[in-house]
């Protein structure tokens, strides 16, 4: 007997290709004279690397970023390998000699990656740099030493800790970067991330090296308008219910209806990445302009929402949630990342 096809999900993550591909557009030029490459790392912060790689791949990326070993994988079946870069670097003698056997470039961190690089052959590598995130990259102090003069640097590289903000750090950093740069020689080099490029002209150098905005999210206010959203959450209503004045609605009964009202319960939960943090305050789902609050908290496999405003709505029925990432992180206290990110594995996409 075969197995027949799995039934249509009741959950869709909704993404729009030409946005996605209009996005990086729009970053590439705000980039000028560098070139826009694309942080893929997350399975593209969770919008799903299938997607998202070929989309961009034909809008003219060429340099991808992963952050673990593991995701390069899932990108080299779209791209070749010299264009991918691993952020995390190796850790073992078996990521180098991985990363050699494929032809991706390790990032190196530290002069033990440089070290472990080079002991396996080396051959061309980036450098991260760290200029004062403190997080990962190899420290000012450690330029200079005789193994980083030995790596064969494709891109020299840092990453910004405040871009999203206007601090003084960011000179900071961008002044320490000018520095290594003269006194190391790669063949590129790289600061800016989606808020880096939006900081202006003096950030670009020869690439920059978006995520978040790639994927709608708006980290700088000179983003607005430009960056469209990509992802959109859909799901079906699988039962609708009459609820009376008196009664609670979802886990800890924290709605309490003040009249009769017409409940519906969405196939959509914080298993899917709609977390807590939405519930009790106001944030709706929508149906043909009508906004259907959410009512009680959220489960894990579902989410309660008012239809008062949505009479026609029949059970089976599709309602939409805006996945305004701006206004959802300012609701929820989570940010535009974690709200990308989150997003479970049972919605079907496209
Ligand atoms: C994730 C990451 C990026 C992308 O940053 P966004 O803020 O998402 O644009 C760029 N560079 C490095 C090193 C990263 O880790």
């Amino acid at each position: 007997m075969t197995t027949p096809e799995p039934p249509t999900r009741s959950l869709r993550l909704s993404l729009d290709a030409n946005v996605l591909a209009r996005n990086w557009r729009h970053l590439d030029r705000m980039s000028g004279t560098a070139r826009a490459g694309a942080a893929v790392k997350a399975d593209a912060y969770g919008l799903g690397v299938e997607f998202a790689v070929p989309v961009l791949r034909e809008a003219g990326v060429r340099d991808w970023f992963v952050a673990h070993w593991s995701e390069v994988e899932d990108v080299l079946a779209h791209v070749p390998a010299g264009e991918i870069s691993v952020l995390h670097g190796p850790l073992t003698a078996q990521d180098a000699a991985f990363a050699r056997a494929i032809g991706v470039r390790p990032v190196i961190n530290s002069l033990m990656q440089a070290r472990i690089w080079l002991d396996a052959g080396g051959g061309a590598c980036d450098l991260m740099i760290d200029t004062g995130i403190n997080r990962l990259g190899l420290p000012l102090s450690d330029v200079g030493d005789p193994l980083i003069a030995r790596l064969e640097i494709d891109v020299l590289m840092s990453h910004l800790a405040s871009a999203d903000e206007d601090s003084p750090l960011n000179e900071t950093q961008l002044r320490r970067f000018r520095s290594v740069c003269g006194a190391v020689d790669p063949r590129r080099r790289s600061l800016a991330n989606s808020a880096g490029i939006a900081l202006g002209a003096d950030y670009a150098f020869d690439l920059s090296r978006p995520g978040l905005s790639l994927y709608g999210g708006i980290p700088r206010r000179e983003l607005r308008g430009s960056i469209g959203p990509v992802a959109q959450l859909r799901a079906a209503v699988i039962q609708i219910r009459d609820i009376a004045a008196g009664e609670t609605i979802g886990y800890n009964a924290t709605f309490t209806a003040k009249e009769a009202m017409r409940v519906g319960v969405a196939s959509l939960g914080y298993a899917d990445g709609l977390l807590r943090a939405w519930g009790g305050k106001g944030a709706a789902f929508r149906s043909n302009g009508s906004m259907l609050p959410i009512l009680g908290r959220v489960s894990m496999d579902m989410v309660v929402v008012d239809l008062s405003m949505a009479p026609g709505i029949r059970e089976g029925d599709w309602i939409d949630f805006d996945y305004d990432l701006e206004a959802g992180s300012e609701l929820t206290g989570l940010s535009q990342y974690e709200l990308l990110t989150v997003l479970g594995r049972r919605f079907s996409r496209g």
